[in-house]
């Protein structure tokens, strides 16, 4: 391996460097306390001096409302797919509907385990155009009553992000508005106040795998269905302060420490100036390339994942091999959209994408 690696892996994804090294400091003796975060009591005074800083930075990061709750929690976007419904479908009389946009394959997978819970209408789909763009707002039907409008505002496989927060409440009875922000969560300024819940599991722009964040209004607490699992009942969760059963513990600090080093960055408006000049860098040499292609609308793509073609697809493999060679490591694209995709989260540096637009031009100009 060269001295070099920038990891363009989409999840569990690159992390700060400085965050690695800190927690490889601190493996064996937290702090003198004489145990590693991984053995402390989730009640202990060391371990609750960690969560409460990790809340506390991520309410400073996002500048969370004082009347939205922030939830730790396991299981991931996947399992929240089944939590969104459980604990908001007593909003309305049963069965109740919600409304889901579809525009990739995340919105896909939380359309259909929804479904288990009450009425799903999608209210727009951009799969017609095998989802190259965001359905625009005026063409969703929403319905009146519904108990929430659900959607994926990174899509990370497809390569899409909203570039607009859709006002939805007009047009529900004032549904409140929830996004999986997975994959691109504290990677540009949000207005917390638009939604009534935001989710995502950590490990694509956080931290480590087994942290799921959720970010909720009060007043949606307290509707959750007879059959939601009291861990995963939000109001449960928010009245034991994450602590109803025992919380991924070494996950949050790792998150906590990575919320520290945002900080230290400058913040979600300075990392999201950082990531419009990533993303140009390599949209702009994919967009001056006859030798690869990305097939998202402009206005639609996203800044964190950006999926890409060779156009000559025999040459993947030694694509693949060649960048490996040379420190540009998993860029292989999903299975589903094959290709190739480069995710540029936080932690990757403009270096790092400088590093990759240098290889894509050797090779190309070898390939011809
Ligand atoms: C990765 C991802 C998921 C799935 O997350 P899990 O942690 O595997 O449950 C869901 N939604 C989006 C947008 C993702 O990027």
């Amino acid at each position: 391996m060269p001295a070099t690696i920038y990891n363009f892996s989409a999840g569990p994804a690159v992390l700060p460097k400085e965050v690695l090294q800190q927690a490889a400091a601190e493996m064996l003796d937290w702090h003198g306390s004489g145990m590693s975060v991984m053995e402390m009591s989730h009640r202990g005074a060391e371990y609750t001096s960690i969560i409460t800083a990790a809340q506390k930075d991520l309410r400073e990061l996002l500048a969370v409302p004082d009347n939205y709750k922030i939830l730790f929690m396991q299981g991931g976007a996947i399992a929240e797919n089944a939590i969104v419904p459980m604990n908001l479908a007593g909003l309305k009389p049963q069965p109740a509907t919600a409304d889901y946009i579809n525009t990739g394959s995340w919105s896909v997978k939380s359309l259909k385990e929804a479904g288990k819970y009450l009425n799903v209408n999608v209210a727009a789909s951009s799969e017609a155009d095998k989802f190259a763009t965001i359905p625009p707002r005026d063409s969703w039907k929403l319905t009146r009553d519904a108990a929430y409008v659900h959607v994926c505002t990174n899509e990370t496989i497809d390569g899409i992000e909203y570039q607009f927060v859709p006002d939805v409440s007009a047009d529900t009875n004032g549904a409140p508005l929830v996004a999986d922000m997975s994959s691109h969560i504290l990677s540009r300024v949000i207005d917390v106040s638009q939604y009534g819940v935001i989710y995502g599991g950590a490990q694509k722009n956080i931290g480590p795998a087994g942290l799921t964040i959720v970010i909720v209004r009060e007043d949606l607490l307290g509707h959750a269905l007879p059959c939601c699992p009291s861990a995963f009942n939000w109001k449960t969760v928010a009245d034991n302060d994450s602590m109803f059963n025992t919380p991924p513990t070494y996950a949050i600090y790792i998150a906590g420490l990575v919320f520290q080093w945002l900080k230290r960055q400058g913040g979600v408006a300075a990392m999201e100036e950082r990531n419009i000049a990533k993303a140009a860098l390599l949209y702009d040499y994919l967009d001056s390339s006859d030798f690869y292609i990305n097939r998202i609308n402009k206005g639609n793509r996203s800044r964190m994942n950006v999926p890409f073609f060779l156009r000559d697809e025999s040459l993947n493999a030694a694509f693949l091999a060649q960048a490996k060679e040379n420190g540009l490591l998993q860029l292989k694209g999903h299975k589903s959209v094959g290709g190739m995709r480069a995710s540029i989260y936080n932690a990757m540096t403009i270096e790092g994408v400088q590093a990759l637009v240098a290889f894509m031009a050797k090779f190309a100009a070898a390939n011809k």
